[in-house]
């Protein structure tokens, strides 16, 4: 048989005999503490069950229970338990599909006639629950493709044998525990009885492999945590989110509506939600005059062959919409903005004394999202990015990137974000532009981030084709992330169009072209406002600052007076001089969440 040494990484190291388990090695490696909160290993990035024989010498990661690898193999190991108990309640003429790990929780989906209602959930939990308890064992087998899809066809998993058909190898794994047992990659814990906490949340109709065309399931969505203490400051935290669900604000608040007639993912913007985006637009504009940018407006559809030499219809053309006829000439509405404004550099010679030119736009495109995706203002068919892009020269891009950055915290602080998570995605395998370009865009970007003391993390590989680039996710008042900036630089757009400017040597050269964009887009952007501020906005974007209320008839015209006294002075005031109690109105105003700080008593002072 022979030994290997297994080695912890940055640890200890033993020597074993061949086959040994990852779990029998770390009883040797891993004080009693750790072990119990060992519940899987980590090898060269992969994570595996604690029950895998070693057969090589190697180097291991513990992965504990609070991590989120740990927390995402408890999860997925809750999922095989959730439909146990749904094929042990309600047969096995329910159809298991798909049952992975997501953030926060997890999923599975069924086929069944019938929909499964929260009464149901009881039920599903509490057979999860005997399931736990019983701490079965999860094992995995090895077996061939056709082993697996034999067993699969007799059992009638219709959706099994599908995913079994197309995979690539001719040796599947199954994890099986108790009479259970799943098509899986794995890992999983070693029992149920690691589960210590779950609950099952919600369900949702979802399209098997996504595609609207195939069977409708439904999706059982749940989590699970370690301890019961963690599930319960997760559940308050969904609670608090729905609370703020900017999709339920909106209509209660009046900001926003999408309706069916118009179709999905179209926004409608409503008075109130009108009033705040042009707030938030001419803070926009504002600020980026004081930063020395320009405003440029650009048409929503451009000619076929723009797409054509921007590269679009090459590598973005399952984002665009269809083409239209105008004169025989094929237009098409645009995805980005980027082209219009190379469009606006052609429109001039250029010298290198113009450098660096800095334009923005509250560009609206239109980008096709599969029905299914759309979310509220979060996920839509058509928004307004707030784009900008700079050209400048090689010399300057270390300032440029800089100062991007400054307008961007400076922006997102003011909006009342305080935490950032930066991320640096360098050149993925495929791309264009020299290894010199790329070096020196990178640099530019790390030398910026240190520069203004932000840490961030390296995404190797992640860039886009054309170029290096930095996102930047906010973090709201609950602690979520939302993606929201990204600046990217860029080596395709200037060759592709041929764009150049005169050298101080009197040649022609390449700029460089940066794009940006701070809020990400306008409707996302205030969707996230929306639930970071649970709707009650700072005075300074709120659209209404007060509401002016009487208490009889008698205060009608003096109210009349203030009212318009106020407006005309650029204050976002209401009135209400409905016949009704004063109570009432202060109760509706509180609900309307008007800015309840004391504006107007201080003006009145005054
Ligand atoms: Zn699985
Ligand atoms: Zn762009």
């Amino acid at each position: 048989m022979g030994n290997i040494t297994v080695a912890l990484k940055d640890g200890d190291s033993v020597e074993v005999p061949k086959s040994t388990t990852a779990g029998e090695v770390i009883r040797e490696l891993l004080s009693n503490k750790q072990r119990k909160n060992c519940v899987a290993v980590e090898i060269d990035g992969q994570i595996v069950d604690l029950v895998t024989p070693l057969d090589d010498d190697v180097t291991f990661t513990p992965v504990l229970m609070n991590s989120e690898e740990g927390l995402a193999v408890l999860r997925h190991s809750t999922a095989h338990v959730m439909a146990q108990a749904v094929q042990d309640i309600f047969g096995k003429e329910v159809k298991v599909a798909i049952g992975p790990a997501i953030e926060n929780g997890f999923y599975y989906d069924f086929y069944r006639e019938e929909p499964f209602s929260p009464a149901d959930f009881e039920k599903i939990e509490q057979r999860m629950t005997e399931i736990v308890r019983s701490g079965e064992s999860f094992s995995r087998t090895l077996m061939s493709k056709q082993e697996a899809l034999t067993k699969f066809e007799s059992e009638g998993e219709k959706y099994k044998v599908e995913l079994i058909e197309d995979l690539g190898e001719e040796t599947v794994s199954l994890y099986s525990h108790s009479d259970f047992s799943d098509l899986c990659r794995g890992p999983h814990l070693p029992n149920t009885s690691y589960i210590k906490a779950f609950k099952l949340l919600r369900v949702a109709g979802a399209y098997w492999r996504g595609d609207e065309k195939r069977d409708v399931l439904q999706r059982i969505y749940g989590t699970a945590f370690f301890d019961a203490k963690a599930l319960k400051k997760h559940l308050n935290a969904l609670e608090e989110a729905k609370k703020r669900d900017h999709r339920k604000l909106g209509k209660e608040l009046g900001l926003f509506t999408i309706q069916d007639q118009i179709g999905p993912g179209l926004i409608l913007w409503q008075p109130k939600g009108a009033q705040l985006r042009r707030l938030i637009e001419d803070y926009w504009k504002d600020e980026h005059y004081k930063h020395d940018y320009e405003l440029l407006y650009t048409p929503h559809i451009a000619r076929q062959d723009l797409w054509k030499t921007s590269g679009h219809l090459d590598f973005y053309s399952e984002n665009m919409y269809k083409a239209m006829d105008i004169d025989d000439v094929q237009y098409q509405l645009k995805p980005m903005n980027c082209p219009f404004h190379v469009g606006v550099y052609n429109s001039e010679k250029r010298s290198y004394r113009d450098f660096p030119i800095r334009w923005c736009e509250l560009g609206t495109v239109y980008r096709y999202e599969r029905a299914g995706a759309l979310h509220g203002l979060l996920r839509v068919r058509g928004f307004t990015q707030d784009d900008a892009h700079i050209f400048c020269r090689p010399d300057q891009l270390n300032d440029e990137i800089y100062n991007i950055l400054e307008l961007n915290l400076h922006i997102l602080e003011n909006f009342g974000f305080k935490e950032f998570d930066v991320y640096l995605s360098t050149r993925p395998e495929k791309y264009v532009g020299t290894d010199h370009n790329w070096e020196q865009a990178t640099e530019a970007l790390k030398k910026a981030l240190d520069r203004k003391g932000l840490g961030f993390t390296i995404d190797p590989g992640e860039g886009v084709f054309y170029g290096p680039k930095i996102d930047i996710k906010i973090k709201d008042q609950l602690g979520r992330s939302w993606q929201c900036s990204t600046i990217q630089v860029d080596f395709n757009l200037p060759e592709r169009f041929d764009i150049s400017y005169t050298g101080s040597d009197n040649t022609e050269h390449q700029p460089i072209m940066i794009h940006r964009a701070l809020m990400g887009s306008l409707e996302r952007f205030i969707g996230v406002l929306i639930e970071h501020y649970a709707g009650v906005f700072p005075l300074w974007f709120a659209p209404v600052q007060a509401r002016i209320l009487n208490i009889t008839d008698d205060q009608i015209e003096y109210v009349e007076e203030v009212y318009a006294t106020l407006r005309r002075a650029g204050l976002r005031i209401e009135k209400d001089i409905r016949n009704e109690k004063l109570n009432y109105k202060i109760r509706e105003a509180q609900v309307a969440k008007i800015c309840q700080r004391c504006l107007l008593q201080n003006l009145l002072k005054k």
